[in-house]
């Protein structure tokens, strides 16, 4: 899978667990939320259960502990009366059914229920047995007006609770009306003997211990003794001892749940957060305490391809920092880092919102800003620039800023949305347009074109061949004689190099050179070439030959290296060539190294017998300072004095008359270098410069070619 679209599923991956989170946050919000209302409600109910089935077990243990009295009467008379004190509506009916005697309305209505008889309370006082603390009793639903409240179930012997219309009514009972138990006749008693439901105006207002709901039940009481069937009206009441009971469940319950849903909410928040906080320490630089290159690149592909900007070009640009490690080194990393940070900020202060800056790498940052023509964009990217180099403590900050451009698509007047950008190879376009000022120590722009990606190509192959292309003996030394103007007779040459590439064919020295010079591989060049000529001119010795000396081409790179001049004697003594034979040159740009290791190694080399030259003399600015103070051999001039339409006019002629005669005052050979033309042959004779090395003798020659130059050592005819 390729990286942009390893990106693209990851991409995806972090949108959808975006959205995810949301939703299953909500998700188990909602269902944590139902499953604890419902918890209430079934608390509640539970609640409701016990409070009407212990108020129905006492009822029952009262019940039972009147049947057994009766039973155990001594006469009928007194069983009688042990009724009628009971204070309760009751019938007695003999074994066929019919009434013997009654108190109160017979209000059984409905089907035997059965109800399972477990409570201990009121035993103690009752005097009652296990047997009758755990028994099956029959129980009818009433006829009376509470009786509602409870309600015998179609299918099964048993009845359940009508929870609304309970709480209702203690509701109502706890609100100021209820039903006074407290009659005149005193003692438990229904308060609606008439059979009328209670109406508000004749309630009284409940005092504490007043019963708020009273639920009439009949129960149905076996006495075997006398074949008799007592049903005993049984009052199943909720007073405020009651409701304060269950209220303190309700709300113990009410409050555990409440504690366990903020409890909830709690951890959703949290975790919500800890994600996000997750996902921004990815997306954070955490040492700039910044958006980090993750950052920009997700968002950036996520902007180039959504189908809103299809219209909207972009320019990506690589800001870097010049010479950042050069801060941090005068300075400190931390005093680097705070730069970095409001750099950071001001750079934020030039980005509109739809737009992105982010810190990329150690001193580079990245943008993605609009694009309309390349002006505008000039403008706004220079307007940074120069915001961004003021000047900190005692230094003027410089960036270079490399600019990619994302164009809108547009085909036939439509714009289609970008497909499958990569915006990590459009970035690295960008860095390759801001390598391209890698030379400038200020500030500068540069826009990104298909050319400097082919050089950045051709720079990477070449890198990577070389060693291979060495080790092969790819490089050929090419000889360009150098002769007298007078008399032309050859004086000497320069070794140039040639690379005979089995895959590129014939390769023009500017076409590496310059790359070995920025890799280092110059140096390994360099020795390269010494080498090969000081072997050249040692076969050439022994064969007899005329040799004259041969210059080699030393780069600035190898200069910073203090035992030069002894590995320069090294490699030609290996050979065996006698000194004289070689020739340093050393580039005018060399002289701005650290001059006195330079006029040390001249010294060296000039002590080992080596000639050494300056070349390209008046190409650059500081030439006469260097001519001062080097101890040089030769000069040579430019190719650039003969070039030109300035070359051949007076002022031309008396620079380089001047330049001779000022290597003569210094006791300086002179080298006219690159004159094609007759005149400037015969000029430079005239005016006593001693070598030309130019088309006019000459072009670079192998090796075979040159050694025939030397068999002739004169030479009449110019080469064209
Ligand atoms: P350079 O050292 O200034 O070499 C002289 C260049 O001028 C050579 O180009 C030569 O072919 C060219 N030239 C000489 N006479 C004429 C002329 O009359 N007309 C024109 N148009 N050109 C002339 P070349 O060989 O392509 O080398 C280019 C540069 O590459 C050299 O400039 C030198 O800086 C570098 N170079 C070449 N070989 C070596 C080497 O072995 N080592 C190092 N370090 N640099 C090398
Ligand atoms: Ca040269
Ligand atoms: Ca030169």
């Amino acid at each position: 899978m390729t990286d942009l679209k390893k990106r693209k599923k990851r991409r995806k991956k972090l949108l959808k667990s975006r959205l995810g989170s949301v939703v299953a946050a909500f998700l188990a919000f909602f269902v944590f939320s139902a499953l604890l209302c419902g918890a209430f409600v079934f608390m509640c109910m539970m609640i409701f259960d016990m409070q009407i089935e212990s108020g129905l077990d006492e009822e029952l243990a009262k019940a039972s502990y009147i049947s057994k009295s009766y039973s155990s009467a001594a006469d009928e008379q007194s069983a009688a009366a042990l009724l009628d004190n009971s204070e309760t509506a009751y019938v007695l009916c003999d074994k066929n059914g019919s009434i013997i005697r009654q108190r109160g309305d017979d209000t059984r209505k409905g089907k035997e229920v059965k109800y399972l008889f477990y409570s201990s309370s009121g035993a103690d006082e009752s005097g009652l047995s296990d047997e009758d603390l755990v028994k099956r009793y029959v129980l009818y639903i009433c006829d009376d007006t509470e009786s509602d409240i409870l309600e015998i179930k179609d299918d099964e012997d048993s009845f359940e609770l009508d929870y609304l219309n309970y709480a209702e009514r203690l509701l109502t009972g706890m609100n100021g009306y209820g039903y006074n138990d407290d009659s005149e006749e005193g003692g438990i008693k229904d308060g609606y003997e008439d059979n009328a439901p209670p109406k508000i105006d004749d309630v009284e207002l409940i005092r504490s211990n007043k019963a708020f709901v009273q639920i009439p039940v009949w129960a149905k009481l076996e006495i075997p003794d006398k074949g008799q069937t007592l049903y005993l009206r049984c009052l199943i009441t909720s007073n405020t001892q009651d409701v304060a009971y269950l209220l303190g469940m309700v709300v113990f319950f009410g409050a555990v749940l409440i504690l366990m849903f903020i409890a909830l909410i709690v951890m959703v928040i949290r975790s919500i957060r800890n994600i996000r906080k997750m996902r921004s320490l990815v997306f954070t630089d955490i040492k700039i305490g910044c958006k980090n290159w993750q950052w920009f690149l997700f968002h950036a592909e996520r902007i180039a391809s959504k189908r809103r900007y299809a219209k909207q070009g972009f320019a990506l640009v690589d800001l870097e920092f010049v010479g950042y490690r050069r801060f941090c080194a005068c300075n400190s990393v931390d005093e680097g880092e705070v730069i970095l940070r409001s750099v950071y900020d001001k750079l934020r202060r030039y980005v509109d919102k739809k737009e992105l800056c982010a810190h990329n790498a150690e001193d580079s940052f990245a943008l993605m800003i609009k694009y309309t023509d390349d002006s505008i964009l000039k403008n706004r990217v220079d307007l940074i620039l120069s915001v961004l180099g003021e000047v900190v403590g005692s230094s003027t900050l410089a960036f270079h800023a490399g600019i990619y451009i994302l164009p809108a698509v547009e085909n036939g007047g439509v714009f289609a949305k970008r497909k499958n950008v990569d915006i990590e190879s459009c970035f690295n376009n960008a860095c390759t347009a801001c390598a391209t000022l890698l030379e400038n120590e200020g500030s500068g722009l540069a826009f990104y074109n298909e050319k400097l990606i082919e050089e950045q190509r051709w720079i990477d192959t070449v890198t990577k061949m070389q060693q291979s292309a060495l080790d092969n003996e790819e490089f050929v030394v090419y000889y360009q004689p150098k002769y007298d103007p007078r008399t032309h007779e050859l004086r000497g040459a320069e070794a140039l190099i040639r690379w005979q590439s089995p895959q590129y064919g014939f390769i023009t020295p500017y076409r590496f050179i310059p790359i070995f010079e920025k890799n280092g591989f110059i140096t390994e060049i360099d020795h390269y070439m010494i080498s090969h000529v000081a072997r050249d001119q040692k076969r050439w010795l022994d064969e007899g030959q005329r040799c004259v000396p041969v210059s080699v081409n030393v780069s600035r790179a190898h200069f910073i290296e203090s035992d030069l001049a002894e590995q320069i004697r090294d490699m030609v003594d290996k050979e065996g060539t006698p000194h004289q034979y070689i020739e340093i040159e050393l580039t005018e740009s060399a002289f701005f190294d650290d001059k006195k290791a330079m006029i040390n190694t001249i010294m060296k080399l000039k002590g080992y017998g080596f000639a050494v030259s300056m070349d390209d003399f008046g190409s650059g600015y500081s030439s006469l300072n260097s001519l001062k103070d080097m101890p040089l051999d030769v000069l040579k001039l430019d190719a650039e004095f003969f070039r030109g339409e300035a070359a051949d006019t007076e002022r031309g002629e008396a620079v380089v008359s001047e330049a001779i005669k000022l290597a003569k005052s210094l006791n300086m050979r002179t080298v006219a270098e690159g004159v094609e033309v007759k005149e400037q042959v015969e000029f430079l004779a005239s005016q006593g410069c001693d070598m030309i090395q130019g088309y006019y003798f000459a072009k670079p020659m192998p090796g075979d070619e040159y050694r025939e130059r030397m068999i002739q050592g004169k030479n009449d005819g110019a080469e064209g």
